[in-house]
Order: structure tokens, then C-alpha cells, then sequence
């Protein structure tokens, strides 16, 4: 299959290009046309699949361009501060050409200067559950214009403890968002997590 296939916009096309990828991965060519009709979304996946690409380039194309919206509008959770830095580079470069804010809210000591991004108004945020609940808790995370969450390497989130985070930040986003889940295993405690969270999810298996 092509990109021309998934009816992306000219902008978007261009960034591929640019890119050099010139055919969605598996997953990519999965995921992008149930993402972008608004479904839940659960998917097993490892690195190196193209997963990145494969959930940003739905929360890219559904961004509202004139929204004057300074709240966060997708959500990115990771399992550490190293992917998240990953994942920020990746949408950064699908973004190309888009007045896009992007922010990391990952440990570490950027507390004051990740203040300042959120104050600034951001679209999309990557982060590690910890870090994103506590801005949330401190309302420098203002939770309620959000439409899309993804849940990205879910099994090592849960690995790493994170299911407490996980879970609050989940119960203070919004009812009606769009959850994207996507794991390398799906384990029982991914199933309860995906039969809590999501709603009539897609299941891609890639
Ligand atoms: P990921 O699985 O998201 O970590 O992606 C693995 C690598 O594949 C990254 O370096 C991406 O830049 C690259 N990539 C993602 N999608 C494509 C594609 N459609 N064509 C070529 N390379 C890609």
C-alpha cells in the first residue's frame, strides 16, 4: 500500500517525503485509517515497527490548525525519559511545516521550565506517567480539552509501576477521547487495563 491511500493532507504528504518513508509500515498502514475515523485503538507492537509514526500521524492530521485552544489536546505517555525524547523528535519531524507545540514532561529537573511550556499553551504533550500526573495534580496540566491518549509501550509502564499514574491520569482526562494502547505484549494486565480504559478498541496486531 501507499501513503496516497490513507487520504492524508498535502502538508503531511510533503513531511513523509521529506522523511524519505515511502510506504507505511504494517502497522502504520493498520492503525492510521481507524485512528483517524475516531476509534479506540489496541495494539500489539514492538520498537522498530513504526509504531511512533503510526499514532502521530492521526493526532497530527486531527489537530485543528485554527483551534486557539492553549490547553493540551493529545497525550503521549512513555515509559521513560529516553523514548519520550524519541517520540518528540519523531512528531517533531511528521510536524514540519505546522505551527505545532510540542512538550516533554519526562523527570529530571525541567520542572520550572516545563511550568513555562504549559503556561505558554501546547497541543501535544509526550511525557512519563509520573512526571505528566504531577503537573496535572499541580493544574499546570489543565486535562479537559483533551481528545486523544495514547498509551505507548503499555506493558513497560505497568513493568516499571507506573499503573497507579496511569490509571489517576486516565480518570481526569476526559470521558469522550480517543485511547490508543499499544504494548509488545498483551498480557492480563494490559486486558484490564485496555477493558477499563478503552472503548470497543480496534485490535491491530502487527
Ligand atoms: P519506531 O518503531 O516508531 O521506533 O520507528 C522505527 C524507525 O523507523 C524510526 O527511525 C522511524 O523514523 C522509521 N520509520 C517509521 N515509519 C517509516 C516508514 N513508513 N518508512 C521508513 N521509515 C520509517
Amino acid at each position: 500500500s501507499s501513503f496516497k491511500e490513507l487520504d492524508l493532507s498535502p502538508v503531511m504528504m510533503r513531511a513523509l517525503e521529506r522523511l524519505g518513508y515511502e510506504t507505511p509500515s504494517p502497522i502504520q498502514a493498520s492503525v492510521i485509517p481507524p485512528a483517524l475515523d475516531g476509534h479506540d485503538i489496541l495494539g500489539q507492537a514492538r520498537t522498530g515497527t513504526g509504531k511512533t509514526a503510526a499514532f502521530s500521524i492521526p493526532i497530527l492530521e486531527m489537530l485543528d490548525p485554527l483551534s486557539e485552544c492553549r490547553n493540551p489536546q493529545a497525550l503521549i505517555l512513555v515509559p521513560t525519559r529516553e523514548l519520550a525524547e524519541q517520540v518528540f523528535q519523531e512528531i517533531e519531524r511528521l510536524a514540519q511545516g505546522c505551527k505545532t507545540a510540542i512538550t516533554v514532561l519526562a523527570g529530571g529537573k525541567h520542572m520550572r521550565r516545563q511550568m513555562a511550556q504549559l503556561e505558554e499553551g501546547t497541543q501535544i504533550v509526550v511525557g512519563t506517567p509520573g512526571r505528566v500526573y504531577d503537573h496535572i495534580q499541580r493544574r499546570t496540566f489543565k486535562t479537559q480539552d483533551l481528545w486523544c491518549v495514547v498509551l505507548d509501550e503499555a506493558d513497560r509502564m505497568l513493568d516499571i509501576g507506573f499503573r497507579p499514574a496511569i490509571e489517576q491520569i486516565l480518570r481526569a482526562c476526559p470521558k469522550d477521547r480517543q485511547t490508543m494502547l499499544l504494548s509488545a505484549t498483551l498480557a492480563d494486565d494490559i486486558q484490564r487495563l485496555t477493558k477499563r480504559y478503552l472503548v470497543e478498541p480496534v485490535h491491530i496486531n502487527c
